[in-house]
C-alpha cells in the first residue's frame, strides 16, 4: 500500500482494512458479513455497543454524555445544532476560523441571528482567535467553533470559554488525536471520514442535559433525543461504518489510546513544519501557535511546479497531496492512519524535489 495524505476520505489503518477484509465475507464464522446482519441482531449490537465503549474508554467520555452514531455527516450537524439547542433563545455565537466555520455559521443563519463572537477572516484566517478576543453575547444560547480548519490548517490550541453556555465544536478532522477533555463541552460532532473511519457516520457527543428541547417541526431524524432513546437505533445506522470505526477504535486502544497517538502526531507535525519552515522552496503561512496538527498545507515558491510535485509524489508512492480546490497548493493531511514512516518519506520526497528544482 502507498502513503495516503488525503483530508478525507481519510488513510485507514492497514491492520484495520486487513481484519474488515477477513470479516467482510464471513464474519466471526457465521457465513455472511457484517454488512449483510439486522442492526437490530445479537451480533451487531455487540459491535456497536463495543465500539461505542472503546470510543468512550478512548476520550474519557463522561456517563451524563450520550454517544450518538448518526448519518448525514458533519454538514448535518450544522444544522441539527441550531435546530436542537436554541431552546427558546434567537442568538448563537460563533468564532469564525475559515471555510468550515462559515458554512456552519450560514445554517445557523436560517434558525438564528449568529453572532461573531471572533473572527480572524481581515488576516485571511491565518490563526486562530486568542481567548481575550472572543466577544460573547449575552443572550446566545451556545458558542460554536472549528477545532481545526481542515482545508486552512489553522487549529486552535486551546478550549474556547464560553462562559454559561453550553460549547460546541467540529472535531471533524482533529478528534482523536489527542486527550481533551470532553467535560468542557456541551456538544461534540465529527464526520467519520477523516480520524474515525469510513464516510457515512457522524459521531455525536452530547450532554445530556441538552437533549429534549428542539425547535417546533424539527424532523424526527433531526432530534438528538430521539437518537439518544433509540440508541443511534431509530432508523438504520450505518452498521458497515460503526462496525470499521469500532476496529479503529480497537486499533487506537493497542497504540497506546489518545495521549499515544498525540505523541506520535506531534513529532509527524513538528518535522514536517522544521522542514517547510528550513527552506526557501516551499511556505506554510499559518501563525506558529494556530498550525494544524492535522492538515498541513504548504505552497511552493513556484505554482508552476504544482503539477510535476503531484506527479512525481505520487509515481514516489505518496497520495493525494494536492490542497483543497478553493486554496490550491499542497496540503498534506497526516491523521493517526498515517504512520511516522509517510511523513519521513515526503520529507526524502520533498527534499530531493527541490534540489532539483529549487
Ligand atoms: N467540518 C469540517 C472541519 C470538515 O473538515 C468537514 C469535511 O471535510 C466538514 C465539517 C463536513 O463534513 P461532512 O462531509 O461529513 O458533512
Amino acid at each position: 500500500r502507498k502513503f495516503n495524505f488525503s483530508a478525507g476520505p481519510a488513510a485507514l489503518p492497514d491492520e484495520v482494512l486487513q481484519q474488515a477484509q477477513r470479516d467482510l465475507c464471513d464474519w466471526q464464522g457465521k457465513g455472511l458479513s457484517i454488512m449483510e446482519m439486522s442492526h437490530r441482531s445479537d451480533e451487531f449490537v455487540s459491535v456497536a455497543q463495543q465500539a461505542e465503549q472503546d470510543l468512550r474508554d478512548l476520550m474519557s467520555i463522561p456517563d451524563h454524555y450520550k454517544v450518538l452514531f448518526l448519518q448525514g455527516g458533519a454538514s448535518s450537524q450544522f444544522a441539527m445544532l441550531p435546530m436542537n439547542l436554541l431552546r427558546g433563545k434567537q442568538t448563537a455565537d460563533y468564532i469564525n476560523t475559515g471555510i468550515w466555520s462559515k458554512k456552519a455559521i450560514a445554517e445557523a443563519s436560517r434558525y438564528c441571528t449568529v453572532n461573531i463572537a471572533a473572527t480572524t477572516e481581515a488576516e485571511h484566517f491565518l490563526r486562530a482567535p486568542t481567548p481575550a478576543e472572543i466577544q460573547l453575547s449575552p443572550d446566545a444560547a451556545y458558542l460554536h467553533y472549528t477545532s481545526n480548519e481542515t482545508i486552512g490548517g489553522v487549529e486552535f490550541n486551546y478550549i474556547p470559554d464560553s462562559g454559561s453556555v453550553p460549547l460546541i465544536v467540529d472535531m471533524s478532522s482533529d478528534i482523536l488525536s489527542g486527550p481533551i477533555d470532553v467535560s468542557r463541552f456541551g456538544v461534540i460532532y465529527a464526520g467519520a471520514q477523516k480520524n474515525i473511519g469510513p464516510a457515512g457516520l457522524t459521531v455525536v457527543i452530547v450532554r445530556e442535559d441538552l437533549l429534549g428541547h428542539t425547535l417546533a417541526g424539527t424532523p424526527t431524524m433531526y432530534d438528538y433525543k430521539v437518537h439518544a432513546e433509540g440508541e443511534s437505533m431509530h432508523n438504520t445506522p450505518p452498521t458497515f461504518a460503526w462496525y470499521l470505526s469500532g476496529l479503529v477504535f480497537d486499533w487506537l486502544k493497542r497504540q497506546g489510546g489518545v495521549a499515544a497517538m498525540a505523541e506520535v502526531n506531534q513529532r509527524k507535525a513538528a518535522k514536517l513544519y522544521a522542514a517547510i519552515d528550513r527552506s526557501d522552496f516551499y511556505a506554510n503561512p499559518v501563525a506558529i501557535d494556530s498550525r494544524s496538527g492535522m492538515n498541513v498545507p504548504f505552497t511552493l515558491a513556484d505554482a508552476a511546479l504544482d503539477k510535476l510535485f503531484l506527479q512525481q509524489a505520487e509515481a514516489a508512492g505518496l497520495l493525494n497531496l494536492k490542497g483543497h480546490r478553493s486554496v490550491g497548493g499542497m496540503r498534506a493531511s497526516i491523521y493517526n492512519a498515517v504512520p511516522e514512516a509517510a511523513v519521513d518519506a515526503l520529507l526524502t520526497f520533498m527534499s530531493e524535489f527541490e534540489t532539483q528544482h529549487g
